[in-house]
């Protein structure tokens, strides 16, 4: 289903909860709502479903407007972070439940039930119940509950969030082989940036009520539109003076241009290392962090403390050693713009 949002606002009492929000969704995409706790991304997510209504601003499915329309009939399913599975029902009835509302003949209950059982993985689970589930089990059980009736359109707000590391990260990739595979168009609110970035078509940075960016993965990380997502997205030091670094002095100018700086674009290393010199500019090594397949370095240039990464393979740099220090690229921005510089 396509989706189109336009200039959505919402208060909660005199808290202005989302503030002018406009985005739209082409069919079949995987959306990460993507953004610090108390951005608004639930808010969002619950407009979109018919659970909160908007102060302002419209809501399109198809180009039709749906606000005001009941959540049951905005043809959507919902996951939620905690499963709400029905307790006293078996996997089968769960996923059966909505179809059973909707008074669907018990032969075609049946059916369906089953394609979405192998989907999930879930064959030979249908006479359980949820107590008798891991908690990957039965989010997987949410997932075909929500898809059985063949919704439009699947809101997921933090679907793993109380799902433990390890089975998080195998979900994630099988939630994104699922929605290839049914072709749905899905949103989904997450605080972690690893899951946005893996699972995600196009990730919105939601900060404050503000949608600050929305773009593939790639897009925002390597050119984030404000500072707030470059911050937010991938590790960065900021310099506080960007003038202050070699090869920036012009491009920085007055000095209220401030710079971040990322890891993968700054090489650390010995004199000898660097063909250019003059394009470096003299660190001292601070600490070193041995990362297993990597060292991370931590390096002092000009007063600010910047970090980056070393191969195992070069020689193995000390803390106080005297080193040269590149700066490949920086995303440089003040009161007025924000621009990358390489
Ligand atoms: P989280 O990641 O913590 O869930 P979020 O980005 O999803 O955060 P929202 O849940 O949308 O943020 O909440 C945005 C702000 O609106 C928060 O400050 C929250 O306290 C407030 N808020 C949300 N719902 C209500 C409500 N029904 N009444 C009053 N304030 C609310």
């Amino acid at each position: 289903m396509h989706v189109e949002v336009r200039n959505l606002d919402k208060h909660f009492g005199s808290f202005h909860a989302v503030k002018d929000v406009s985005f739209g969704i082409e069919k079949g995409q995987l959306i990460g709502l993507l953004g610090p706790s108390g951005g608004g991304k639930t808010s969002i997510l619950r407009m979109l479903a018919g659970l909160e209504q908007p102060d302002s601003g419209e809501i399109l499915f198809h180009g039709n407007r749906v606000n005001g329309l009941a959540p049951q009939d905005r043809g959507i399913g919902f996951v939620f972070q905690s499963y709400a599975l029905f307790k006293h029902m078996t996997v089968f009835d769960n996923i059966a439940f909505g179809l059973q509302v909707k008074k669907v003949p018990k032969s075609r209950i049946h059916e369906r039930v089953m394609e979405l059982v192998e989907l999930t993985g879930l064959k030979g689970f249908e006479k359980r119940y949820p107590h008798q589930l891991s908690g990957g089990q039965r989010q997987r059980v949410a997932f075909a509950r929500a898809l059985a009736p063949e919704p439009q359109l699947l809101l997921l707000d933090e679907p793993f969030a109380a799902i433990d590391a390890k089975i998080r990260q195998e979900l994630r990739s099988w939630l994104r082989e699922l929605i290839e595979r049914v072709g749905i168009t899905s949103i989904f609110v997450t605080h972690d940036q690893d899951e946005a970035i893996e699972v995600a078509d196009e990730i919105m940075i939601i900060n404050e009520g503000r949608l600050e960016q929305k773009g593939t993965p790639w897009d925002i990380y390597k050119e984030p539109d404000t500072p707030f997502v470059a911050s937010f997205i991938g590790q960065s030091t900021l310099v506080d003076r960007a003038a202050d670094l070699k090869g920036f002095e012009d491009e920085a100018g007055d000095a209220g241009t401030q710079a971040l700086i990322r890891p993968e674009y700054l090489e650390v290393g010995t004199e000898h290392e660097f063909t250019l010199l003059s394009a470096t500019e003299p660190g001292v090594v601070k600490h070193l962090h041995f990362r297993g397949s990597e060292w991370l370095v931590e390096v002092e240039v000009g007063g600010h403390v910047l970090t980056t990464f070393r191969s195992l393979e070069k020689e193995t740099l000390k803390p106080g050693q005297q080193v040269r220090v590149l700066v490949h690229r920086a995303y440089l921005f003040n009161k007025d713009r924000s621009w990358v510089v390489e």
